[in-house]
């Protein structure tokens, strides 16, 4: 990876790897479990998420949550993949302080996780795009979250899943920021390609219009079917769009497109897709 200095000495292209301690233990057998709650939902199965390894693509508005949310959760291994630094327009939307201005958001937020992790836990943050230096190498990830404002990085990371049979949850926001969408593209199921054909590499969305409440929307979709992944719940709709004001609530479970650009060597192919509502 390359390496540069930004104005507050970090690294920038280079990777910090921190360790967490986690709650403390229950000082009293009858204590409730930490996970008790979450456990008793339908298909939660605690161990397979504690055991599972996420990667986390962004580190501003979207994955400032998400990754805050699978460290509650109980995630014990995260790796945050993010090239820019913190500057005074994120601070109303992403996991940052002031002190944490100019400094690369790999970092900074990885640092800023570690006292939210409820079990010991891992986090590495690679200041660097997913580009090249990052996709050729296979991080060996259960699941990696994507969220970010610009195509280039969501068609890498959906190769990088297809590639390495890794499941890859994309989370957007709509230009005007009232909507938010995600997808899960499975192994062996549709990629973003297949139901997204004509994504632009070039093209970026800024997030000119967004604010903290769509961010929290998208993680919450985000992280429900990263954990939903990885502990083996396979009859979840994969499409989901829900609008701020409530009026906007569609799931779907899209088919993969037998000439999709993208998967379509595979040759365990459906014979039908479905129209989605795209707002992008
Ligand atoms: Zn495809």
């Amino acid at each position: 990876m390359s390496s540069a200095s930004s104005p507050k000495g970090f690294a920038l292209g280079s990777t910090i790897e921190l360790s967490a301690r986690g709650f403390p233990p229950q000082s009293h057998p009858m204590e409730a479990d930490l996970f008790c709650r979450q456990s008793a939902m339908p298909g939660h199965d605690q161990s397979r998420l504690e055991a599972a390894k996420f990667g986390v693509i962004g580190a501003g508005g979207l994955g400032s949550w998400i990754a805050l949310g699978l460290a509650r959760m109980g995630a014990r291994d995260l790796t945050i993949i993010e090239p820019d630094s913190f500057d005074r327009s994120n601070a109303p939307r992403q996991f940052m302080f002031g002190e944490d201005l100019f400094r690369p958001k790999a970092h900074v937020l990885s640092k800023n996780l570690i006292p939210h992790f409820t079990n010991a836990a891992r986090v590495r943050g690679i200041a660097s795009a997913f580009d090249d230096d990052v996709v050729g190498v296979n991080l060996g990830l259960d699941a990696l979250i994507v969220g970010v404002d610009n195509n280039e990085a969501r068609l890498a990371a959906s190769a990088y899943g297809l590639r390495n049979a890794v499941p890859i949850v994309f989370v957007m926001h709509s230009r005007d920021g009232l909507r938010v969408q995600a997808f899960l593209q499975r192994v062996g199921g549709p990629c973003l390609s297949c139901v997204l054909p004509n994504l632009d590499p070039l093209t970026f969305a800024p997030c000119a219009t967004v604010s903290i409440a769509g961010c929290f929307l998208a993680a919450g979709h985000a992280v429900a079917l990263a954990a939903a992944v990885v502990m083996g719940q396979d009859r979840l709709p994969i499409w989901r769009e829900t609008s701020l004001d409530g009026s906007t609530e569609r799931t779907g479970t899209p088919l993969r497109v037998p000439t999709c650009r993208m998967c379509s060597s595979d040759r365990k192919l459906s014979e039908t897709t479905v129209a989605l509502p795209l707002g992008l």
